[in-house]
């Protein structure tokens, strides 16, 4: 799951960065509203969190552009503290979530969590397929009852696909989606990496389309 965190200070910046990507997500960052702007625009995200007081181009105009421009990915937005009729504006722009400033990091990522379940169109944090349950609460699988242990990568695969169950996702969507912007797999690790989930949750639950992707099958 890939997300993109839009915020001008650069603690809070980290801060969102690291507690996302120790939560299994994949995090891209801008600093200004021209950036984020560009950057939704141009790329896939899974959700974004977008503080709204920005240099460049403030956040409600990049949310506006966004939605304007159909890119439909969830979107939290961060507000200072009594700018309800920000709050207000931004949910009616097309945000689908808030937090005001200052928030707890735990509550931020349980909040994203339920925002890329929802899109998904899935209300439960359980995701079934066959003897497989993933806790995306606690980022585990259990596979007969028993805990699976995965890396993180593995995990992230692993969520992305059942998110997504019952289509076929290509393996660049993929790439895109599990892997950090500093790592570049070569064309044999995503295979080798497919193989290795297989062996640990059960080798018929993933299939390979060859030429197209892999899929989870829906129920
Ligand atoms: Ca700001």
């Amino acid at each position: 799951m890939r997300i993109l965190v839009v915020e001008d200070e650069e603690r809070i910046r980290r801060d969102l960065k690291s507690h996302l990507q120790a939560s299994g997500y994949v995090v891209h960052e801008a600093s200004n509203g021209e950036d984020a702007w560009f950057l939704g625009d141009t790329e896939d995200f899974d959700a974004v969190v977008l503080d709204l007081g920005l240099p460049k181009m403030d956040g409600l105009s990049v949310l506006k552009r966004w939605r304007e421009a159909e890119r439909n990915f969830p979107i939290l937005i961060l507000t200072a503290r009594g700018g309800w009729t920000d709050r207000v504006e931004g949910i009616d722009a097309g945000a689908d979530d808030y937090l005001v400033k200052p928030f707890r990091m735990e509550e931020l990522v349980a909040r994203i969590r339920a925002l890329i379940r929802r899109s998904a169109g899935r209300a439960s944090p359980m995701l079934q397929a066959g003897p497989l349950t993933l806790d995306t609460s606690r980022a585990k699988a259990i596979v007969d009852g028993e805990t699976v242990a995965l890396s993180p990568l593995e995990y992230r695969l692993l969520s992305y696909l059942l998110h997504h169950r019952g289509r076929v996702v290509s393996r660049v969507e993929l790439v895109e989606h599990i892997y950090h912007d500093d790592v570049e797999p070569d064309s044999n690790a995503l295979e080798v990496l497919v193989g290795r989930v297989r062996r640990k949750i059960g080798s018929d639950l993933i299939e390979t389309r060859r030429g197209h992707g892999y899929l989870v099958i829906a129920e």
